[in-house]
Order: structure tokens, then sequence, then C-alpha cells
């Protein structure tokens, strides 16, 4: 540690240690607020405590660096001098609050404390300042209230009961009702329950406040709820949070203040619109925490929600047309959609954040496109703007127009999509439910972030309280959860474990559907329908396409998921696993005749049953794909998998099909193995019974010509053998491949263009690929079993330790969803360089499930793959997943 090391950053007052650049170290928050301070907004000014004093704070046992205390108090001379008000001064009291800032924001994850500097002196200062007494002692009780929470731990309800009582007693409804001298009386009540829990008195002395509240702040950094944030958001514990100390400004000063929250565009839709909410004499916690529902900050906006009352518009013109001003030079200024955090303080207007704005997919699409074309940012930029996994929330169902709804009640619609599943209250009950694997829907009266866990386990999210920057709506958009918020007409009754709108009830359990959309909640299931993929939608693809490098294909096999794919821009299928084909009904009696016959004769006649079948899917696929390449994967599981297991089973099969069950039970018994995914599987199957791959490849070429002749253009078929571990292996099947299309070629009087190429599953066959690729024509990774058997761990197993393992940070995430980079991806790299040095131009492609997985899909343009083959339905993010890794290369 140096000596003369820099813990803490001045900003405001028309200077600024700091600028936007300084996220790592001054946190988001800092980094912006001392960067709009520079640009010559109205900040209120203040200091930050850099990242740097948390994550030496953790290092020491919680203890601040020698030099922090010195360089506090110097901040602290600073922002008097600025303010011209002083810390603790009976006359003129300088008051701050006191907010965490990671580096990337994490709503309402951390503590907060506002009006810190009050004690029973300045507040009489504050009431003399603000010519009203009872701000002041308003402030005071909430002071008390925030602090005992977020420093001295004490529960809310406590102060709730106090308060309950008081306002009992006098026969008050509402908190306006109280006079100064109530809030004195209720001050006191505070006072004296805090001294008694605690046995010492509520700390008068601001700088001990102070420090009270840095500490409390830098350990929310290690709280439950920070915790499980920064897990669902990769944010790693490393960063570490700043602490911003800033000067006071009072939104509840009375009718001429106010506070509120914007964005430059609208976060739902990404519309270029100015979207906020705003409450006249309130303060910052107010608007956030949903409990009084704010207005709309425009008079269009108002007008177009049929609300009455005023918009800040409105009510405060001038006001209004300064913020306009700040927020378009605040965009231009960033080129990115802002939010933004102001206070009105007697007219006079205070910008108390900026940051980029959350947004939901549509909006992120919309907001990047419209950008684009208005020249604030560039096509490429535009591309790299939209995070490639969030648009799974676009291709996802909404509901049918066509489906008669049955509308229960609404709210506002606070994040788009829509969703069905049972009711729930308890988001512990709903994160038991969804890991019972139970569609659910949470409806709770408003979210705290102590609810994180049961809204990311539902489905959808429905509150009675709270606006459309409630944390519920705010948290919900994040998650990409469809939500209702605000739905004022719902009540929850705890007690009868059910809801109710004016007459009617719906019960725990019961299935409702949740329109984010419109902001509906409707009884039953509805009909969805899929997404258009038109619009902003098609023309970021199309700047994705231009910028990528790798093509995209998708695993289907059956002619819907082909079609799919087609329609979400896939270029080809890269994987058709063909034992799915042999599940259908009408197959699966032959299939089990072939594995119950004796002699080759008796398999070949089964086999003949399935050629038919078999064919004809070929066909449907060829027809479907065109002239995109189609990589047909033969014969890969274990023979039992098809075989019933049980004595019951065998029985009911036997009866059904004709087939002997004791015959079928001894055949199951014999094939059973230890340890079948290293077992009598994949090309080995064929190396002891060439005729299943002999079928399958006539069944190709056969399919191949038809649909040449009935299209006029040939299909492009690729045909790929599974769980290769020696070139032997594949040199004896593509023998028989080959010699079986030279054979359909000459009787069918046309030659069809196609490759045989193998699967790298195995570490040996990516040890051995310059080997193998003298053989193959194309290496495909199959990256699920090559995780496996790389790391020895099982793919159907291992989920159930794998969390904690990412949890203690033993790996680095769940390397069946992101590749291992530093192994598996070792030996994929490995194999690519020896193969493309034994047959120049080999293709190269990858299919197992980290083809849809974005920081996969970067790895494998690293690594130099011609493509990744994923699901149909993330074909899209894979596309503009391959085009931020080309333009992350450069
Ligand atoms: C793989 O192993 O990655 C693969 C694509 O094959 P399967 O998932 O069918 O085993
Ligand atoms: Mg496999």
């Amino acid at each position: 540690m140096s000596t003369s090391k820099q813990w803490v950053y001045g900003f405001g007052g028309g200077e600024s240690a700091g600028d936007a650049s300084m996220k790592a170290l001054l946190g988001g928050k800092g980094a912006n607020l001392a960067e709009m301070a520079k640009l010559g907004l109205p900040v209120p000014p203040g200091f930050t405590l850099t990242t740097e004093v948390c994550t030496e704070f953790y290092k020491n046992n919680r203890a601040y660096p020698g030099e922090l205390s010195g360089q506090v108090d110097a901040a602290l001379a600073a922002l008097e001098a600025k303010t011209g008000k002083k810390f603790g001064d009976v006359a003129n009291p300088l008051l701050v609050s006191v907010r965490s800032g990671a580096r990337a924001s994490m709503p309402g994850m951390m503590d907060t404390v506002l009006n810190l500097g009050l004690n029973d002196q300045t507040v009489e200062g504050l009431a003399q300042l603000s010519g009203d007494k009872r701000f002041a002692y308003d402030s005071y009780r909430r002071f008390i209230q925030m602090y005992s929470n977020v420093v001295l731990e004490l529960e809310h309800h406590m102060f709730e009961e106090i308060l309950g009582s008081h306002k009992d007693t006098n026969d008050y409804r509402t908190d306006t009702e109280l006079t100064a001298e109530d809030w004195i009386q209720v001050v006191a009540e505070y006072k004296r329950a805090v001294e008694k829990k605690l046995g010492k008195p509520f700390p008068s002395d601001p700088k001990e406040q102070l420090w009270g509240a840095i500490g409390a702040v830098f350990s929310s950094w290690m709280n439950d709820r920070a915790i499980f944030y920064r897990k669902h958001n990769n944010i790693p514990e490393s960063w570490g949070t700043a602490v911003n100390v800033q000067a006071m400004v009072f939104g509840n000063m009375g009718e001429t203040s106010a506070t509120g929250v914007a964005f430059t565009r609208d976060p739902s839709t990404g519309e270029k619109r100015f979207y906020g909410e705003y409450l006249i004499n309130a303060q910052g916690e107010d608007v956030v925490a949903g409990i009084r529902t704010p207005k709309p900050l425009t008079k269009a906006s108002r007008e177009a929600m049929g609300e009455g009352g005023l918009s800040l518009e409105e009510a405060m013109p001038v006001v209004f047309a300064e913020l306009t001003a700040h927020y378009q030079k605040l965009e231009a200024h960033y080129r990115d959609m802002q939010d933004l955090e102001f206070t009105v303080e007697r007219d006079r207007l205070y910008m108390l954040q900026t940051r980029n704005g959350k947004r939901t997919a549509k909006a992120a699409l919309k907001i990047a496109v419209d950008m684009a074309r208005e020249g604030l940012i560039t096509e490429k930029e535009a591309v790299q703007r939209v995070d490639p996994s969030a648009l799974d929330q676009l291709l996802h169902p909404t509901i049918s127009p066509k489906y008669h709804r049955d509308l229960i009640c609404r709210g506002l619609p606070a994040s788009p999509g829509a969703a069905v599943g049972a009711v729930v209250f308890d988001p512990d009950e709903a994160a038991n439910l969804a890991t019972a694997g139970k569609a659910v829907i949470l409806v709770r009266e408003e979210t705290s972030p102590e609810d994180i866990h049961g809204m990311h386990a539902a489905k959808a999210i429905v509150t009675s309280r709270g606006g459309m920057t409630s944390h519920a709506a705010v948290v919900a958009r994040g998650m990409g959860r469809p939500c209702v918020s605000g739905a004022g007409e719902l009540r929850i009754d705890m007690k009868a474990g059910a809801f109710k709108v004016g007459g009617r009830v719906v019960k725990l359990g019961e299935t409702i559907t949740v329109d984010g959309s419109s902001g509906e909640v409707l009884f039953g299931a509805a009909d969805m329908v899929q997404p258009e993929l038109t619009g902003d939608f098609a023309t970021l693809m199309e700047w994705a396409d231009k910028a990528r490098r790798m093509k995209v294909r998708a695993n289907a096999e059956t002619p819907e998921d082909a079609a799919t794919a087609v329609k979400f821009g896939a270029e080809g299928i890269g994987l058709c696993r063909t034992e799915h084909m042999f599940f259908d009904a009408e197959r699966i009696a032959a299939v089990r005749e072939m594995i119950l016959a004796e002699t080759e004769k008796g398999r070949v006649a089964a086999l003949d049953k399935l050629f038919p079948h078999q064919r004809q899917d070929f066909v449907d696929l060829f027809e479907i794909m065109g002239p995109r390449p189609v990589t047909i994967r033969f014969l890969d599981p274990p023979l039992h998998e098809f075989l019933p297991h049980t004595e019951e089973d065998c029985e009911a099969v036997a009866k059904a099909t004709g087939v002997d069950a004791k015959a079928l039970l001894a055949r199951a018994r014999e094939l059973h193995e230890v340890n079948p995914m290293l077992g009598f599987r994949g090309c080995r199957l064929a190396i002891v019974y060439p005729e299943i791959y002999d079928m399958q490849a006539r069944a190709v070429f056969e399919a191949a010509c038809d649909v040449a002749e009935a299209k006029g253009a040939a299909p492009v078929p690729e045909i790929m053998i599974p769980f290769v571990l020696a070139k032997r292996e594949l040199d004896f099947l593509k023998g028989r491949v080959d010699a079986i299309a030279a054979e359909v070629f000459a009787k069918r009087g046309r030659k069809i263009e196609y490759l045989v190429g193998t699967m790298i599953e195995l570490p040996r066959a990516a040890l051995l690929a310059g080997e193998i690729a003298q053989t193959a024509e194309f290496f495909s990774f199959g990256t699920n079993d090559l995780t496996q058997t790389t790391m020895g761990l099982s793919r159907d197993d291992s989920g159930k330790f794998l969390g904690t393992f990412v949890e203690r940070g033993v790996l680095p995430q769940d390397p069946f969803v992101s590749i291992d980079a530093q192994g598996v991806g070792e030996l994929v790299g490995l194999a690519c360089e020896r193969g493309r040095a034994a047959r120049q131009g080999l293709k190269l492609g990858v299919c197992g499930e980290h083809g849809g997985d974005p920081s996969s899909v970067a790895f494998f343009e690293r690594a130099g793959l011609d493509y990744v083959s994923c699901s149909p339905y993330r074909v899209p993010i894979a596309r503009l997943a391959a085009a931020q890794a080309a333009l992350a290369k450069g």
C-alpha cells in the first residue's frame, strides 16, 4: 500500500476529481456524478470513497486503510466550503446522504441512509432554515428509522408500530395528518425505543453517524441479497462497492418540491419519448419504494394513461424545461439511453444520478436501431449494444389475439411478455415449486430485494402496489419476466390463501395468465402466439449478419424444428440426431425387433421396415432446408435406451407388439451397462452391427436423389459419425458409406455432393485429430460429451453439485452451459490446429449446447470455427453473439 494513495474523490461545485471512465474505482454512481458535475449540470456536491476502500476493508478483516479518516475529513471540509454549511452546526447544518455505488448497478441491493447529520440540535437548525418545523422533524424521524434499520440493524416494524399507535391515538388515517408536534413526540419515542433495544442512545454525533453509515454500506456488499444478485448477474465479488456521501437536497420541502426518476427513452418499448414518474413533496426513496403511486412526467403520457392530477410538465413547467435540456444533453453525451434521478427543492432542480438505463430486450433493440439511424451510434455499435441472451425475451410467445380474455384485473404494464402459471404468494414457495418443475406466478403486494429468489423462480410477477419504476418492475424487466405492477384493486388475503378483486376470489394454486405488455391479469391459461421476427429485430439481425464471420446452424430433427430454424435464420442443420426419429410409435416396434434379432438377417429384416420411414424423414428435412447443408448424425445412444426396463413394462410391450416378454427382458438385462455413456454406443454400434448405418446411409442418399429429382436442385447432406476415438473406425464406416453412395448414385443415375465427417467428443479424438482428419471431411465438436469425457463430469448427474462448485468459486461457471475454455477449450483448439494441418480447409463446427451460449460462441470465434449449431430458438442469439465476437476481435 502506497502512503499517498487517494481513497476519496470529491465532486460538484464546478469541479470533479473523477469522471465517467472511472467506474471501476468510483462505482457507476460516483463516476457519473463526477461526470455530470463536469458537464456543468446541477449536482449537489459530495465525495466518493473508492471501491478500493471496500476491497482493502475486506482484505484487512473489516479495517479501513490508515489514511482514510484524514482524507474523509478533508473531503468533508471541502464539502462544507462548497455548500456554505457545516456538519453538526446548529445554525446551518450540513446534511448528507450516504449511498452505495458498485461498478455495475445493483438496484435496491445495498443500503442507503438519508438526512444524515440530524440530531436534537441540528434539527432545530433545519427547522429554522426551512421555516418548516414539521418538515424538519419528519426528516429527523425518517433518518432515525433508516439509520436504525441500515446501520443499527433494528427492524422496521418497531418504528411502524410506534407510528401506527400514535396515529390511532390521535385518530389520524394518513401520515400527512401528523403535525410538527406529533413528529416531535414520535422522534422521542423512536429514540427511547432504540435505547431500550440497544442499551445505549441513538448516536447524536454526526461524525459517528457518518462512519456508522459508511461501514454499513461497505458491509452491505456482503449481505445475502447482494450476494444473490451478484451471482445471478455475474458480478465478481472482488469489484467491491464505492460509497457516495453527498449534500442532501430535499424533495419534501412542500408543494414546490418534488422528486422523480426518468428515462430518456421508454425502457419498456424503447420509444423515443421522455418517460418517468415523480411525486410532489416526497423524498427520493418514496418513488422507487412503491408506497405512493407516482404521476407521469409528461402531459402526453398522463393523458395516454387516462390519469387525473398534474404531470411534472404541467405542475412545474420551468423545472420541466430545464430537465428536458439536461436529459437531452446527457443522452447525447453518453450516446445511450439514460436513467436519471432528480430532486426539486423549492423550484430548484438537482440531478442526483445518471446511468445507462436498464431496458427490456424489445427496448434495447429499438433503441439500438433508432440511435444508429439517428447517427448517434454506428451500425456496429448498435450490434454491440444488445445483449444476445436478452433476445430470448423477444422470442417468447405472447397471448393470441383470438383468445377470449377473462380479465381479473388491470395494473401497469411493467415488463412485457406473457406467461401462464399457478398463483403463489410466498417467494420461498415459488422457488420450491419452480424447482419441482411447476410454472408459478408470484403475486405480492409489493416486492423487496428479499423476494428476489422467488421472482427469479416465477414465470411472471404481479404486484398490487408500486409504479413502473417500483422494485418489482425494475427487477422483472432486468430478468425478462413479464410483470404487472400496481394492480390497485387486487387484495391479497393470506389467511384465506387467495386474492380478491371486487367480489372475485382467485385461490392459491389456481392458474392465471399475466400479460406484462398490456398490464392485464387473466384467469386461466391463455393461448399463446409466436413472436414476429420483423422490423427492428430483422434490421439488427441484418447488421449482425454483416458483422459476423461464423455461420449459424441449428440442431433439428423434426420438420417443425427445421422450419423454425429457417425462420430464425439458420444457415443449415448442424446436428440431426437420428435416434429421435426412432422413438416414434410406428417405428419403435421395428427398432426393438432389430435389437432382439439374433442374426444379421433378422436385423436387416427389421431395418428394412425402418428404411422407408427414415428416407421420408430425410426427404422432409432436405425439402425444408433446400440448398443449406444438413448434418445427419447416425445412431448414437446405447441400444438399451430403446427397450423397456422393468418386468411390467416388458410385459406391456410384449402384449402390444407380440414379441416375447421374457426375451425382451433378457435382452434388456444383457444390454444393461454400468457406465452406458462410455459404453456400447456411437460408432461402436455400427462397428459391431454395420447394417444399422448402412440403412441410414441408403436412406440419406435415396432421399437426396428423390428431392434432387423432384426439385431440380440437390440437397447438401453431411453424414456425421459419432463418438469416434480412432481413424480406423472412421475408415471402416466411411468406406461403407461411400460404397452405398456409389451404389445408389449408379442406380439413380445421378451424383450428389456429400461429406462424411466426425464428431469430436472424446479427448483421444481431439488429440489424434491430425490422423482422423485424413479420413474425416469435417469435424463437429460435440462439446456436451467432450466436456463430460474431458472433465470426468457426468452430464446427466453433475448438476447436483456443480451449483456448489460455482458458488464456492471452484469452477467459474457450469461447464455444460459455458465452455471450459481452459481445459475443454484447449482440446478444441488443439484439434482445430491438428485437423487443419492434416487437411487444408477442414470444415469445423460445434453442435453441443455451447453453440447457443454467447460466451462460448465468443470462444469458438477465437478458435476459428466455421460455424456453431444450436437449438432453433437460440439461433438469433448465436447470430448476434457471433457478430459481437467477430467485432470484439476487430
Ligand atoms: C454432444 O455430445 O455435444 C452432442 C452434440 O451429442 P449429444 O448431445 O447427442 O450426445
Ligand atoms: Mg454426444
